[in-house]
């Protein structure tokens, strides 16, 4: 088994189970056997490999528990309107909006998908995400949607990265049920969910509960029926407006309730009886020129457990970098530093129920490891945007 050693690590900034905290250690050592951590000290002994990380920083790799990455194409023209003040409808109207995102999807084979995705799976490791969840949720038909799990399914097995897949077909209501919702809540139930459980290709099911999107009796109906098929339920929840997606967070089991820009003190309470993790997504908020950021400090007072995700997908949010995310939750959010890595780490690992394998450097975990370019977790908010990677270790091999 090939066995790797990172030595003159200048800080080493983890989550610690034991200690149920964040540490910083100085002058220690990593040993890897095969993927995983074995020994984490001083003087270790020799190793087929060496990284000198030259008194620099290391960290966990990052686990990124909310994106949307199976798309075919960007959506910068719509994006450039926006910035000029066109609006939702305007926008629709020269084919902008989600529908351009369904037609990519539709209008493509699996073969055709795989290779945008691909590529922005090596972006993200290269930005240093070692796990990344993955949502369908473009295709909107039992077919697209099949098609969306699949390319998730064969990049995972070509690719270093780890993708977690999840399930979205109420991600929207596409065209054809414009007028008849509910007959698309009868698909995504009846049709949809049965196929994905019978393929075995998810393993979460997401919902976006909000006013215009699905209610939430449509929300909680397509989380049951999930969850009757073996799909534990996660939720987009109370973006624009409290439509009580918290609370039924809460109430439905689901692991993670993510956006809460416009949670409420009952949606708050709610998760913190029912040990909801909040998923905060600063990017999207930062990307549509908004300024209402999620309440971290209310969440947190309740006891609410958070983590951060970039919500990458090609309208509200085209952010693949959680350092940009770590600094831009710092600086909008007021989340400190080693409670930003925590929850970009070890907390958003938990979100995916992988907390016992990565999310954090200790002994038996999987050896998912960022060797930095700075010395200190302190000039992670600080750098904004113009971080650098030194190495970045994926399952004990190394990346970059
Ligand atoms: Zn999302």
């Amino acid at each position: 088994m090939n066995s790797l050693k990172l030595t003159n690590i200048g800080q080493l900034v983890t989550y610690d189970s034991p200690r149920d905290e964040m540490v910083v250690l100085e002058n220690t050592e990593i040993g890897i056997e095969g993927n995983t951590i074995v020994e984490i000290g001083a003087n270790l002994g020799d190793a087929d490999q060496l990284i000198n990380c030259n008194q620099k920083l290391v960290t966990p790799g990052f686990v990124d528990p909310h994106t949307h990455p199976v798309f075919l194409d960007g959506r910068e023209d719509e994006f450039a309107m926006r910035l000029q003040g066109a609006t939702y409808e305007e926008i629709a109207e020269a084919g902008g909006g989600i529908i351009n995102s369904i037609n990519g999807i539709r209008n493509s084979s699996e073969s055709d998908l795989i290779s945008p995705v691909k590529t922005r799976m090596d972006r993200f490791l290269s930005l240093g995400t070692t796990t990344v969840e993955c949502k369908s949720g473009y295709g909107l038909n039992t077919k697209s949607e099949l098609k969306s799990l699949k390319v998730i399914d064969e990049v995972n097995q070509a690719h270093k990265i780890d993708m977690i897949p999840t399930f979205m077909g109420g991600h929207a209501f596409p065209p054809e049920f414009k007028n008849d919702h509910d007959a698309y809540v009868d698909l995504i139930c009846n049709e949809m969910i049965p196929a994905v459980a019978k393929q075995s290709i998810a393993k979460f099911n997401d919902v976006f509960c909000e006013n215009g999107y699905f209610s939430f009796e449509q929300s909680r109906r397509i989380l049951n029926v999930g969850k009757e098929h073996g799909l534990m339920p996660r939720i987009h929840a109370d973006e624009f407006e409290d439509s009580g997606a918290a609370k039924l967070a809460g109430e439905s089991g689901s692991i993670s309730a993510d956006h809460l820009m416009a949670v409420s003190d009952v949606g708050i309470r709610k998760m913190a009886e029912n040990g909801v993790i909040a998923t905060l997504l600063p990017g999207t908020t930062f990307f549509l020129g908004k300024s209402g950021y999620a309440p971290y400090q209310k969440l947190k007072d309740a006891g609410v457990e958070v983590a951060l995700a970039t919500d990458f997908n090609p309208g509200s949010c085209h952010i693949q970098s959680m350092p940009f995310i770590l600094s831009l939750s710092c600086i909008a959010m007021k989340i400190p530093v080693l409670e930003a890595i925590k929850a970009a780490t070890f907390t958003s690992a938990k979100s995916l129920f992988l907390n016992d394998t990565v999310g954090s450097i200790e002994i038996e975990k999987k050896a998912d490891i960022i060797v930095w370019g700075i010395e200190r977790a302190v000039q992670i908010p600080y750098l904004v945007s113009d971080h650098q990677i030194q190495n970045v270790v994926k399952n004990g091999v190394i990346i970059s």
